[in-house]
């Protein structure tokens, strides 16, 4: 018997009374309660962007949200700068292409972050930069990138700062204001413990202003404003996914109950966790500053890393994600954000070590657990 167990890095798992509430019928959306869910989803966004801007609810998946950050800001021609270190950066240069931005990249590899000051190098050659691209948590490399440093370099100027967060958003510290982020993007389907389909933007009055400055911009779909001008009545222009809605209702609730700080540190504790309990099996972290809502880790010498996959989801349940693109077999990338607790951890970082042992890999029986265990108990003192 195997029992299924999600530890991919989106979509993630979704608590029981979420669930429920998708399983019931679906209603009517122009309706008073609706606009009351709309108003509570709304309301508790904001407490998790940690902002007073305006949030936006987009029927996409993530990269809806990202696209229409792009669509909003920048006409065609329009400087954009793009701090890119994994795939996820790739995707905002995909959109930007797509858009004919005038881009200035700064790129680093896979496995590092971009460093403040190659982005503050970047707007004193550039100051005619209207937006600036980066991405909180780097889930193709698992990265996490220090938004606070780029938000103090980007405030004094005229460009806006641009932030995929749809893997952050939830499990890394971010202060969408504190932080002077311009437009913060995130989606259902990672920390929010929802399932995939819909899109969050939280839109800052200097974008707003960048915005309006843009009356031909090329967007119908997407073009915020118009999502704006619905915001008052507590309604969507087109037909949101109002049973999504209601659902994303409740898996809020459990995050402010919890509290975001609390969220942040159970998030922290579990990144702590899992770097101890892989670094006890002798396994190396991917990335150089690693986040708390994955552990990427570098599959060792000799283990076919697709292989040890496949056995801890065929015969023990546990679905880990491969690398993507070129980095497939060579990285494994463990999700331990949203509704997914210490223990649950442990159980992942139980069944990667005895798939390992049973591969032959080097490494103690139980040694991971132990590990992991150790940081957990520094929280009982
Ligand atoms: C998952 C993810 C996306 C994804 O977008 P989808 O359109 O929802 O597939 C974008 N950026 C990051 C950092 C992600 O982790």
């Amino acid at each position: 018997m195997t029992k299924a167990r999600l530890f991919t890095p989106g979509p993630t798992p979704v608590p029981e009374e979420t669930l429920l509430e998708l399983a019931k019928p679906v209603t009517y959306h122009r309706t008073a309660e609706q606009k009351e869910t709309l108003k509570e989803v709304l309301e508790e966004l904001k407490y998790v962007f940690q902002t007073q801007n305006d949030v936006i609810v987009l029927t996409a998946s993530g990269t809806g949200g990202m696209e229409a950050a792009v669509v909003n800001t920048l006409s065609a021609g329009d400087k954009a700068i793009l701090l890119t270190a994994g795939r996820w950066g790739e995707r905002w240069r995909g959109i930007l292409k797509a858009y004919q931005a005038n881009l200035v990249v700064v790129e680093m590899p896979y496995g590092k972050a971009v460093p403040p000051a190659a982005l503050e190098q970047a707007l004193k050659e550039h100051p005619d930069t209207v937006a600036v691209f980066s991405t909180l948590s780097e889930t193709s490399t698992g990265v996490v990138h220090d938004i606070q440093a780029y938000g103090k370099i980007v405030a004094s100027t005229p460009s806006l700062l641009i932030v995929d967060s749809i893997s952050g958003l939830g499990a890394c510290e971010c202060r969408t204001d504190a932080w002077g982020i311009d437009i913060n993007v995130t989606g259902s389907q990672k920390a929010l413990m929802m399932p995939p389909g819909l899109a969050y933007v939280a839109v800052s009055p200097k974008a707003w202003r960048v915005i309006e400055g843009k009356p031909n911009r090329r967007a119908f779909y997407f073009d915020l404003k118009r999502y704006q001008a619905k915001l008052a009545e507590n309604d969507t222009p087109y037909t949101p996914a109002n049973t999504l809605i209601k659902a994303q209702k409740l898996s809020l609730k459990r995050i402010r109950q919890e509290g975001i700080e609390n969220l942040w540190s159970r998030h922290a504790l579990m990144g702590a966790m899992a770097r101890a309990g892989v670094q006890a099996m002798g396994l190396q972290l991917f990335s150089e500053t690693p986040n708390n809502g994955l552990t990427v880790i570098t599959v060792p010498e000799g283990i076919d890393g697709n292989a040890i996959l496949s056995k801890l989801e065929k015969k023990h349940g546990y679905k880990l994600a491969n690398g993507q693109d070129n980095l497939k077999g060579k990285i494994w990338r463990l999700s331990h954000m949203g509704y997914c607790d210490p223990f649950d951890l442990i159980g992942a970082l139980s069944a990667l070590e005895y798939v390992l042992l049973e591969a032959g890999y080097p490494c103690s029986a139980g040694a991971s657990v132990a590990a992991a265990q150790k940081v957990l108990s520094t929280k009982l003192v």
